[in-house]
């Protein structure tokens, strides 16, 4: 008999599953929001699951977390006001924190709990989380998006989980109207918007709630993640004020310690497949 235990999260619709070979359950619980589990995996480093759904490992985390951050920030011409949403592990946040013309940094959590647990697992994400520019907040970031005032930020990032519960209004017309609003006269929002191949529509749906809502020109990200169903993933990046091509290479040349984006990766991320080539 096998002894051997794996952590394994099945993409029913899709008739596929991805498993990853577990040492040791770390911790388990249930939070007011969702249950929160963390394992020890073979070769994976550590793994945060929600709802039995992954959320970061160790070892392929820094493909979101960069993409999610460095190529919205660098096509901003000045981010200095950062609001991210979701995003408890504090990857994303550790990244915005790299970009020294960064001062100030709310992320809107809605679980405080992820946070704490990731602090506890996952301490190199959260290295950055007592840097003075950061200021985490633990509420519904639809609502907090909705009541602050208007042009309060040069880049909103949207760090979700996928469009169910609590997150299901963060992929709305209305939140990003909301978007639109909290943004400065120049403004990014991008917004994790789940696989390629196996969530186009989505995707296509994001792009036209983004340009309906305002945003002039609207962009899906595209890259590799392992751990995330179909190991590709995409983020949507609207622009508000901004032109398409803007981009400070200068400034992405200077991050250092990231093992995925660089300045060549800007544009080539934007590259669709052509199944997603629309217009
Ligand atoms: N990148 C991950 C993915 O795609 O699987 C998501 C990581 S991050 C841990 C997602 C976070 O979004 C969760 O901690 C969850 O609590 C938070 N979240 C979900 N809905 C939210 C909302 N309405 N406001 C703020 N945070 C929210």
């Amino acid at each position: 008999m096998s002894t051997e235990l794996w952590y394994t999260e099945r993409y029913e619709e899709h008739g596929a599953a991805l498993s990853l070979r577990v040492r040791e359950v770390l911790h388990r619980e249930q939070s007011a929001y969702q249950t929160i589990e963390i394992f020890e995996t073979e070769h994976f480093g550590t793994l945060m699951t929600l709802d039995g759904l992954v959320m970061v490992t160790d070892r392929d985390n820094f493909l979101y977390h960069e993409m999610m951050t460095h190529p919205a920030l660098l096509a901003h011409p000045a981010p200095v006001r950062v609001l991210v949403i979701g995003g408890g592990d504090c990857g994303t946040l550790r990244e915005v924190l790299r970009h020294p013309q960064v001062a100030r940094v709310d992320q809107v959590e809605l679980d405080e709990r992820v946070t704490r647990v990731a602090e506890r697992f996952f301490p190199e994400l959260c290295e950055r989380n007592s840097d003075p520019r950061a200021r985490l907040h633990f509420q519904d970031g639809i609502a907090w998006v909705q009541e602050i005032s208007p042009e309060s930020y040069d880049a909103i990032i949207v760090d979700s989980t996928d469009p169910v519960g609590p997150a299901a209004g963060l992929f709305s017309r209305e939140f990003y109207s909301a978007c639109w609003r909290a943004l400065g006269p120049q403004g990014i929002l991008v917004a994790q918007s789940e696989s390629p191949l196996l969530h186009a529509p989505l995707i296509c749906q994001c792009q036209d709630r983004m340009a309906t809502a305002g945003f002039e020109t609207v962009d899906t990200l595209y890259f590799p993640q392992f751990s995330y169903p179909s190991g590709w993933w995409s983020a949507t990046l609207g622009r508000k004020g901004i032109s398409r091509d803007s981009f400070r290479p200068a400034a992405a040349h200077a991050l250092e310690g990231l093992r995925y984006y660089h300045a060549g990766i800007q544009q080539a991320a934007m590259v669709p497949p052509a199944f997603l080539l629309r217009g």
